[in-house]
């Protein structure tokens, strides 16, 4: 049967948190107790289950889970056969490759016959052959940061994001390998009945992600100055004007993405817009 789409997700690390919030935005509801490693949602078809996130990519390459939710980084080293449906925005990071404080470091020939821990051995392995440098890469499972300092590699290649893992432990990044965001993949074969679903679920992501780059605005502003504040802030269709109870005076509303917003705030003000509100938008279909 195919009333059922199967989603797995991480059970607890940085990604779960931002997943969970993602369909909860979705307006899917599911309860997720401690410990629980499935759980269906009262209100979608859809399925959870809670899994170490280097498990995701294998699970939906099988087709024990249809779709999950995991970060780039691990689909790439994985590199199992599943389609990448759409990038989400949260939990950015990036590989790197990083020495000692200490060290020169000039360029890129400094790995040449080095040896390097890392728990992405593929990613790193296909860089290196890329910019063809020949190094050994030590594959561990974690604490990948201290290995330079306890002699067992000249560098590492791993997840950064603000760096201070890696200052604490003495280190520098000096490369980047590979960017990361978490990801939407997809097992390849779904059947024409999960597909259905998933376009559901796909077209109310969206909704989510507009909404969240997009603010509603509104403001006050002089009759005489509607013309000049509607170029400024062309809106989706176009602006709102609703007359205030002051004579000669409009309210303008209208949604912008928040970069135009600032963009376009100098302006607004000198052409005379004032009590200029910005509210977030939950949902936004285009
Ligand atoms: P699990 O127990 O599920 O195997 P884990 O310890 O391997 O968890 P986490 O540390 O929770 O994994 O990281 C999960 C993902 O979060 C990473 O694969 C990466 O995509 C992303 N991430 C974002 N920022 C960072 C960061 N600073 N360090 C590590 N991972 C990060
Ligand atoms: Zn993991």
């Amino acid at each position: 049967m195919d009333q059922l789409v199967r989603i797995a997700v991480q059970k607890s690390g940085r990604l779960s948190d931002d997943s969970l919030s993602l369909i909860k935005e979705c307006g899917i509801k599911f309860y997720n107790g401690t410990g629980k490693l499935k759980s269906t949602s009262t209100n979608f078809p859809l399925e959870f289950l809670f899994l170490r996130d280097d498990d995701i990519p294998g699970y939906v390459a099988d087709g024990v889970a249809d779709i999950g939710i995991v970060g780039h980084n691990e689909v790439a080293e994985k590199a199992k056969e599943v389609v990448l449906l759409k990038k989400l925005g949260f939990s950015k990071c990036r590989l790197s490759l990083a020495i000692p404080k200490g060290t020169p470091y000039s360029s890129l020939s400094y790995f040449e016959g080095k040896s390097i821990a890392t728990t992405y051995p593929n990613i790193l392995g296909n860089f290196l052959k890329q910019h063809q440098i020949k190094a050994e890469i030590h594959e561990i499972s974690g604490s990948v940061e201290i290995a330079p300092s306890i002699g067992l590699a000249d560098g590492i290649c791993d997840l950064v994001s603000s760096g201070s893992t890696l200052m604490m432990n003495g280190l520098k990044e000096v490369q980047e390998v590979f960017t990361s965001e978490a990801v939407l993949i997809g097992n390849p074969k779904l059947t024409d009945g999960k597909k259905t679903i998933l376009d559901k679920l796909l077209f109310r992501i969206n909704a989510v992600q507009t909404g969240k780059s997009n603010k509603y605005v509104l403001m006050n502003v002089p009759n005489s100055a509607i013309p000049k504040i509607i170029q400024l802030i062309p809106g989706m269709r176009s602006p709102t004007i609703l007359p205030l109870a002051e004579e000669g005076w409009s309210s303008i509303h209208s949604v912008l993405s928040e970069e135009q917003f600032w963009e376009n705030m100098d302006e607004l003000r000198a052409a005379g817009a004032e009590g200029i509100l910005v509210v977030p938008i939950e949902k936004m279909v285009i």
